[in-house]
């Protein structure tokens, strides 16, 4: 607990904190309180399950007033509710499944000021009575949950969210505070420009290090090459062979650890569930298309530790209550960075070694591209900018598998949470391979990727990678010729390597965070701070090289 927060002339919130029923604070949540009470805004992103609700649910208890709480899921809100008032917080929610006579008890009753909380579905915000309500009472806060609702490139928007804005304009004195567990960069200044917040608003990012997942990603189109794979990963994970019970298993001893496959489709589940039941694993498929008594037999047998291995879609996710996941296979890669790393952080929540494997092949860009062209199921295809959008958002993630740089790290560099990041976590198969090659020639790397910054560096700002390339290539181009740069050093400088493979090279620089994008609809290069180092030599190039040859169908990446 940090004792600066029970300010002797101010709101006491550790003793809120213990009447909250929590004997001392995690990591960030008393520096999170702390910026809100004294900036009386925050954005705070943390992965879900981090902590966040305590951020306002504390000062909202201890600051005289009704807080006001806008969540999108009237199931939490209910559980969050019950949970204060077992606390003896007084606080109720308000939602349009509820009868129209409760509402109204629940409305007087706030307007008494009876409520330290009030939780709010965003679609109330249109009803002049709530609103009214809100003009008279004193409220100290209004927490937005899930905040990215609002951001209409978010994965989640909500239209009603839209509204949220409009109240905070109505109540100007409030402390406002949003809350969110996936935001990039881009989606977190939409969430601010939206609720009408200062550009310079604090955010808080923190908790998405999980340093003890080894992640790797392998390519491999081969299915029997692909199957020893999944087998051995499943072994070493598990720490055993098909067939055998884990030591020491009595009932309902969960210890012994499990598995996931995420597969891209139902069929997949079917298919590769039999072919490990068959190598004698306990197996199981789940996805939506199965009967609700199917489904909940497997999520039982799941939480009662009797299978080895769930083959699931991504319907699987909620009700994951085991700790002791070992390892998370993706037979192809989902939709986003953020998908696939909320998926495979169901492994190791127990904090011991997990597991993280992500399986690509050529054929998963033109089946992604199919699914997003085809959209959520209803008929109306998707907006041109959506498919754009979502497809970019894909592609993401494939520059991340395609890495050259600590995987660990560049997750954390993706939601900008850098000061978590670790400088290598020294166990994903980047950092392993690293390793293995540090005695090679680190200085020849270092020399090859110094030259390639240094030709971001003169077409910072003004072009796109492709120039960068032509620069290093020294291959005629009129941009070039335009701006002069054809009589630098750098034109040409790494003329002995093919422009594919310099594109490769550069790709590479950009998930390590040496090299960004500017611009809208012309998006040109620039060289970040940390890249400007590098290319000084002042940081090292950790980076491992694309290799020499690839094979033609290995060509993942369009333009
Ligand atoms: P989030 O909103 O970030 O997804 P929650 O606020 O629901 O996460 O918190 C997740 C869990 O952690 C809850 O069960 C909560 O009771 C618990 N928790 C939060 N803060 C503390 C704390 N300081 N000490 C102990 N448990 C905590
Ligand atoms: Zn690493």
């Amino acid at each position: 607990a940090r004792p600066e927060l029970a300010q002797a002339d101010g709101p006491d919130f550790l003793g809120a904190l213990q009447r909250l029923g929590y004997q001392s604070f995690r990591p960030g949540q008393a520096e999170a309180i702390e910026v809100l009470m004294q900036r009386r805004r925050l954005l705070l992103v943390a992965p879900t399950g981090g902590g966040k609700s305590l951020t306002f649910q504390l000062p909202a208890s201890a600051l005289p007033g009704t807080t006001i709480v806008l969540s999108p899921l009237i199931a939490l809100m209910a559980d969050q509710v019950r949970a204060l008032e077992a606390r003896g917080v007084t606080a109720t929610f308000l939602a349009s499944t509820l009868p129209g006579p409760e509402i109204g008890a629940r409305l007087g009753a706030m307007a008494r000021g009876h409520y330290k909380l009030v939780y709010v579905a965003p679609e109330r915000l249109g009803a002049p009575a709530f609103r009214e309500i809100c003009r008279k009472i004193p409220i100290p806060l209004i927490a937005v949950d899930e905040a990215h609702c609002i951001s209409e490139w978010g994965h989640d928007f909500r239209p009603e969210y839209l509204q949220i804005g409009e109240l905070l304009a109505d109540l100007p004195r409030a402390r406002v505070l949003a809350c969110t567990a996936t935001a990039t960069p881009v989606v977190r200044d939409e969430i601010l420009s939206r609720l009408g917040l200062p550009a310079d608003t604090p955010q808080i990012v923190r908790g998405f290090a999980r340093p003890n997942l080894a992640l790797h990603v392998a390519e491999e189109e081969d299915r029997r090459a692909r199957e020893r794979l999944i087998d051995r990963t499943i072994e070493a994970a598990l720490g055993r062979a098909p067939g055998t019970r884990p030591s020491g298993q009595g009932a309902g001893d969960m210890s012994s650890g499990t598995a996931i496959i995420y597969a891209p489709t139902r069929k997949v589940t079917e298919q590769e569930s039999v072919r490990l039941v068959a190598r004698g694993w306990r197996a199981e498929a789940y996805h939506a298309g199965m009967e609700g008594p199917q489904r909940e037999k497997v999520q039982a047998r799941f939480s009662r530790g009797e299978l080895d291995v769930v083959v699931a879609t991504n319907a699987f996710g909620m009700g994951i209550d085991r700790a002791d996941v070992r390892a998370v296979i993706h037979l192809a890669p989902p939709g986003s960075i953020e998908a696939y790393y909320q998926e495979v952080g169901r492994a190791g929540r127990d904090g011991r070694d997990a597991l993280g494997l992500l399986l690509i092949a050529p054929g998963d860009l033109p089946l992604r591209r199919r699914l997003i062209e085809r959209g959520g199921g209803d008929d109306s295809p998707p907006e041109p900018a959506v498919v754009e959008h979502k497809w970019n958002t894909f592609l993401e993630l494939m520059r991340w598998a395609e890495g050259g740089s600590c995987r660990h790290d560049a997750i954390l560099r993706h939601f900008g949470d850098e000061g978590e990041a670790l400088g290598g976590c020294g166990r994903c198969d980047v950092c392993r391979q690293l390793s293995a090659e540090a005695d090679d020639d680190p200085e020849a790397t270092t020399l090859i990727v110094r030259k390639a910054l240094s030709a971001v560096a003169r077409i910072h700002r003004r072009f796109g990678l492709q120039a960068a390339v032509s620069l290093l290539r020294g291959a005629a181009d009129e941009r070039l010729e335009r701006t002069g740069l054809v009589h630098t050093p750098t034109f040409g400088a790494l003329r002995e390597h093919d422009a594919a493979w310099l594109l490769r090279l550069l790709r590479r620089c950009v998930v390590a965070g040496w090299v960004d994008f500017t611009g809208d609809d012309r998006p040109v290069v620039v060289l970040t701070d940390i890249g400007r180092r590098v290319m000084r030599g002042e940081l090292p190039a950790r980076l491992l090289l694309p290799p020499r040859v690839r094979p033609a169908s290995k060509d993942m990446l369009p333009g």
